[in-house]
């Protein structure tokens, strides 16, 4: 370990709220398709006889075995068959022909078909309209990949198994190498990580569960909420649900308005508290109200919905309550560091900002220490 690593260890003193300080990478949670092994399926393949006939039965094929799903796939493949260059296509999914391996290890990644299901593959063939004089004799099982590769290094790793075609996404590429912040934004990242410690802290010290929630615009860098687990108070007041909360409180709703510190409320709305004289709370207070000043009207009045466009930092992984808070509530990018491994929904148990069908496209990065990335 070089020197400028060591600096960048998180403080974890005993009674002291934990820390960055230094350097932190911060990693997007991409999907699983974009990370990882390339997820493969088998198709059956075919040689073609006649190499002048490519354009035909590609035609033929298109019209008759179309697979949507897997469009990025070239529908040609140029391989040695011993020893000889063979011109083979593929026609559709092998489970479809009941020709499925367990697993084909072969250098060219091709599996000959038995006999029998040569016969079995050619009879549907044939009814499906596809005519088999154009296909040499022998019929295959290989594997290709799933997904249509977005990262130039997916690509040289899924046209190994079959050719594709290949549209790079720029922005995915900046996400996923760690380009898209500067040492300034992470710098940032990594002071609001340490607030959402600390309040997390301040929690904990109140008996509640050790989350910390920071909520901030990013067009200002104003935090606009500071919110801490209320969970003993009442089993939804996770700190994620409070911080929403909080700002519904700033922008004159709120369901949990009695349970909301003093101190993580706007100029005027302070409730009375036993701890009002608390120093450490008081210095909260301090540090948070001028983000609470006449503008959040402002900030209300432009949104949609109630965190719309807004930066979320959590010091622990939201459980799927939570994350389906979060997007309805429209945020733009949640930051997060210490994994959930039981109710986790951005990374740990699923990562809801991937899955299809969901109405709202939100960010989701992990902060770690440099020095302890793969932890
Ligand atoms: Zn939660």
């Amino acid at each position: 370990m070089g020197p400028a690593l060591k600096k960048c260890k998180r403080e974890e003193t005993p009674g002291e709220s934990k820390r960055f300080s230094g350097c932190v990478k911060v990693e997007a949670v991409v999907p699983l398709d974009v990370q990882g092994p390339i997820q493969l399926t088998q198709v059956v393949v075919a040689g073609i006889a006649d190499k002048k006939q490519i354009s035909k039965v590609i035609q033929l094929l298109s019209l008759h075995a179309s697979v949507r799903e897997l469009q990025h796939l070239k529908r040609v493949r140029k391989v040695a068959v011993d020893g000889k260059e063979n011109v083979l296509v593929y026609i559709d999914y092998a489970r479809k022909y009941g020709c499925l391996r367990e697993s084909i290890t072969s250098k060219n990644n091709l599996e000959r078909l038995s006999d029998n299901e040569t016969k079995a593959v050619k009879t549907l063939l044939e009814k499906s309209g596809i005519s088999t004089e154009f296909f040499a004799s022998d019929y295959y099982v290989s594997n290709v990949p799933v997904h249509p590769p977005k990262l130039r290094e997916r690509y040289e790793l899924s046209t190994a198994y079959w050719p594709c075609s290949f549209h790079e996404d720029m922005y995915l590429s900046q996400l996923v190498h760690s380009t898209l912040f500067t040492d300034k934004d992470k710098t940032d990242i990594m002071n609001y990580m340490n607030e959402s410690f600390e309040v997390a802290k301040t929690g904990k010290m109140k008996g509640q569960r050790e989350v910390g929630v920071v909520i901030v615009d990013p067009e200002s860098n104003k935090i606009l909420a500071r919110v801490h687990d209320e969970s003993s108070s009442h089993p939804l007041c996770h700190a994620v649900m409070m911080a929403i909360d909080q700002i519904a409180v700033l922008q004159g709703g709120g369901a949990w308005r009695h349970l909301h510190r003093k101190e993580y409320l706007p100029l005027g709305e302070a409730v009375n508290s036993s701890k009002a004289n608390d120093e450490e709370e008081k210095a909260l207070c301090d540090r948070t109200e001028p983000s609470f000043s006449g503008d959040i009207q402002g900030a209300g009045s432009k949104q949609a919905y109630i965190c719309t466009g807004f930066n979320v930092f959590v010091n622990r992984e939201p459980c799927m309550m939570c994350c389906m808070a979060l997007l309805h509530s429209r945020v733009n990018r949640i930051f997060f560091s210490d994994l959930n491994q039981k109710e986790g929904a951005l990374m740990s148990k699923t990562r809801l900002h991937t899955l299809s069908g969901i109405n709202h496209r939100f960010e989701v990065f992990r902060v770690y220490e440099a020095d302890r990335e793969n932890l």
